[in-house]
């Protein structure tokens, strides 16, 4: 049965928009859910909500804001099958891994319920007597939030949770075809007691939420936006906030590369580049791109890489499988575009490409070897099942190659040399790197963000993220009854630098 939703804005459904069906990648002509988008006056009257809400929230004590996170963290707990069970049927993701994905929800508000005791600012020494120096964490005011669908409910956990808890309100604008699952989400948060206009949700396609963020941002009613989408829209959504003098958080695609060093052990990298390359389809933004190979073990790696994808299970999302369905009909159009992509000067492995047999948006799993550094398979993010490899000798031209197309989210090495696996870490300019394990999987406790295409510097998850939800505020309080000037009034104490032993 298809599900209605709408958007909600200060606690009251929105039920007017332009029609949008999201669908069952598994099953394409079956309806997920029915939604209205909203256009982008909407989405701006959002924002005014929020900002309105903002203020008494930041009046909640941070301990009390952190109750509340605990309360989102049983609930999502106690929900886990029916949330996991609706992302499987959305988006296709395999269950087993829907499961995973709201495990890490559970983790992100069990770190930040304790954030809420320890949203902690200092006490500074003065360069001068009487008169002591403080720091506190500002909520910034309203976050914007715009999200992917291959994540559809952990990663905007990411922003929303933390955003929360350090006491901002939140207009959060999920991917359409992601819409029931991220309408599940919403309700989880609102039954922890969230007063109305606290987190408000916001069905709107892209053009919309442009215009919409851009009316917001105009009038002064967004201090930050969350952003995790494709390089191409995250670059213009910063484009806009830099007009108007804001850095958003900008969490974008990636190529992430996997270097199998010659004294690797070859099974585990073998895995390693399976989960990574195939799992969720290939379509995580933390999925392996390229493997870069060392000349002396290129096709031993080969022939076992191909051999456990041709043993692997794709299809039904509820089975045990590998992968499922790619997530929608937008990513199996641009999936097939990439395979245009293959040259012949590559080997194409286990050997047939595209769309499977039957309804699903089945595709089969690809290995191109013999990518070379100019080919657009090797510089730019394919979202899907196909994974580059190419050959190296010297560890700095492995370096050289993972940087090479100018993402930098994640990476990974195979190695049992330690001085191979710190030089790699020097030299690679990834946001997060492996030492034999995969590209993927990230931990609610570690900074989680990419440099170049794949955002800009932001981190999300652990104490990291604090900082893009707060802003530092200095104080000073001088209580020596006089003007004492900083740099003037300073006590001296004279040196003798000509001392010698
Ligand atoms: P997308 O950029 O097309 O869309 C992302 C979100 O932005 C959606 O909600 C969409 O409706 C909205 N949007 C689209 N155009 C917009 C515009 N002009 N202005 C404002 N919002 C707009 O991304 P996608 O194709 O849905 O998702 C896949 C991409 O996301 C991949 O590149 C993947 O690597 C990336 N991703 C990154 C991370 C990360 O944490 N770095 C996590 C998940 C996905």
């Amino acid at each position: 049965m298809t599900r209605q939703i709408a958007s909600v804005i200060g606690g009251k459904n929105e039920p007017t928009g332009s029609p949008y069906t999201s669908t069952n990648p598994a099953r394409p002509s079956e309806a997920v859910a029915a939604v209205p988008l909203a256009d982008a006056p909407t989405f701006a009257r959002a924002c005014r909500d929020a900002a309105e809400a903002q203020k008494e929230w930041s009046r909640v004590p941070a301990p009390v804001r952190g109750r509340v996170i605990a309360s989102v963290g049983r609930l999502v707990e106690a929900n886990t099958e029916a949330l996991a069970r609706l992302v499987t049927e959305e988006i296709g993701k395999p269950y087993a891994e829907a499961l995973g994905e709201v495990r890490e929800i559970v983790d992100t508000c069990d770190f930040f319920l304790g954030e809420g005791r320890r949203l902690y600012g200092q006490t500074v020494p003065s360069e001068m007597p009487d008169k002591n120096l403080f720091t506190f964490r500002v909520p910034v005011g309203v976050a914007a939030v715009i999200t992917a669908g291959n994540f559809p409910v952990a990663v905007p956990s990411w922003y929303l949770v933390p955003a929360l808890l350090c006491g901002n309100a939140v207009v959060w604008k999920p991917a359409e075809y992601a819409a029931a699952s991220a309408h599940a989400l919403y309700r989880l948060f609102a039954a922890a007691g969230l007063p109305d206009g606290v987190l408000n949700i916001v069905f709107a396609d892209g053009a919309a939420t442009y215009e919409g963020l851009e009316l917001a941002l105009s009038e002064g009613t967004v201090q930050k936006v969350g952003f995790t989408g494709s390089s191409a829209v995250g670059r213009s959504v910063g484009e806009l906030c830099g007009r108007h003098l804001q850095s958003p958080c900008l969490e974008l695609g990636g190529k992430n590369p996997m270097v199998v060093m010659p004294d690797a052990e070859l099974d585990l990298a073998v895995e390693g580049a399976l989960f990574s390359g195939f799992g969720t389809a290939g379509q995580r933004c933390t999925s392996l791109g390229t493997v870069i190979v060392h000349r002396d073990v290129h096709d031993a790696f080969v022939r076992a890489y191909v051999q456990a994808v041709q043993a692997a299970k794709i299809g039904d999302p509820n089975g045990d499988v590998l992968y499922g369905p790619l997530l929608d009909r937008k990513f199996a159009e641009r999936y097939e575009e990439y395979l245009t992509w293959i040259e012949p000067h590559h080997t194409v492995l286990p050997g047939p490409t595209g769309r499977m047999e039957g309804e699903g948006l089945y595709y089969h799993p690809v290995i191109v070897d013999g990518v070379r550094p100019d080919d657009r398979l090797f510089l730019e993010e394919t979202f899907g099942p196909i994974v580059g490899v190419t050959t190296f000798d010297t560890i700095d031209e492995a370096i050289a190659l993972a940087n090479r197309p100018g993402y930098g989210l994640s990476s990974s090495i195979y190695t049992t040399d330690p001085k191979a696996a710190f030089r790699f870490r020097e030299g690679v300019s990834a946001g997060m790197v492996s030492v034999n394990n995969s590209t993927s999987g990230a931990e609610a406790h570690l900074p989680f963000g990419g440099n170049g295409k794949s955002g800009n510097g932001s981190r999300q998850s652990g104490v990291w993220v604090l900082d893009q939800f707060t802003r530092w505020q200095a104080m000073n309080w001088d209580y020596s009854g006089r003007l004492q000037k900083a740099q003037m009034d300073v006590a001296d104490i004279t040196p003798d630098l000509a001392f010698r032993l």
